[in-house]
């Protein structure tokens, strides 16, 4: 037996999301090191890669926002169930390092009082699971009604979302992140703050996004 097959041959895990055994068999899951999640559930969470334009910026969407990553993601950030924030990024953890490497990542914040609830901000640890150092450029203050649509919704954020790091230097390549992209009025705030740093890039990454959003874009 090979020093490789071998290696395989031990990677014998519990699935975070089935909590059923697993073995690592691939070299593409023995690279990426231990990622929590089996191949089967891998597949459950529909990962579409999806690159897309958001106000003439190119963004990335690892998964569609369908039923299944909805029901996970409120489990994790509603039910508070932090083991599962390495489920969803962890099995491309180095093919998102390598590609945003030299990017200053920056999340999008969400409600402070939501964070104290749950002990930890969901966006900032799916991203920190995978290796990835946050830059918190920006921050959401006050009570921020989560219903409101179109314009209402986007007066309604620019009351709230501030930048509050203007460090950055004006020529760095800046990534937004965040866990759940619908109706694209939080983004649209925080490039509008980003810009004014006069950054050399902006690009987009996002767990999950609504393919209906993605079709009219384009
Ligand atoms: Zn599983």
């Amino acid at each position: 037996m090979t020093k490789l097959s071998l290696l395989l041959k031990e990677q014998t895990h519990i699935c975070k999301v089935c909590f059923k055994t697993y073995e690592e068999k691939s070299l593409h899951s023995l690279l990426n090191g231990y990622t929590c999640i089996c191949d089967k559930c891998i597949k459950r969470y529909n990962p579409i890669f999806k690159e897309f334009t958001f106000e003439s910026l190119h963004g990335l969407a690892i998964y569609e926002y369908i039923d299944y990553i909805k029901e996970k993601l409120f489990q994790f950030k509603g039910c508070f169930d932090y083991e599962l924030c390495n489920t969803f990024l962890g099995p491309y953890k180095n093919e998102l390092l390598f590609r945003y490497h030299g990017y200053i990542v920056v999340p999008i914040p969400s409600n402070k009082d939501d964070d104290l609830k749950r002990g930890f901000n969901h966006v900032e640890t799916i991203f920190q699971s995978v290796g990835f150092k946050l830059t918190k450029a920006l921050e959401k203050k006050g009570d921020f009604k989560q219903a409101l649509h179109g314009s209402k919704e986007r007066r309604e954020i620019s009351k709230h979302l501030f930048l509050i790091n203007n460090k950055i230097r004006s020529n760095a390549k800046i990534l937004l992140v965040d866990d759940v992209i619908t109706t694209g009025a939080t983004m649209h705030k925080a490039i509008e703050l980003i810009k004014t740093l006069k950054p050399n890039k902006i690009e987009i990454l996002i767990m999950s996004k609504t393919m209906l959003e993605i079709r009219k874009k384009k």
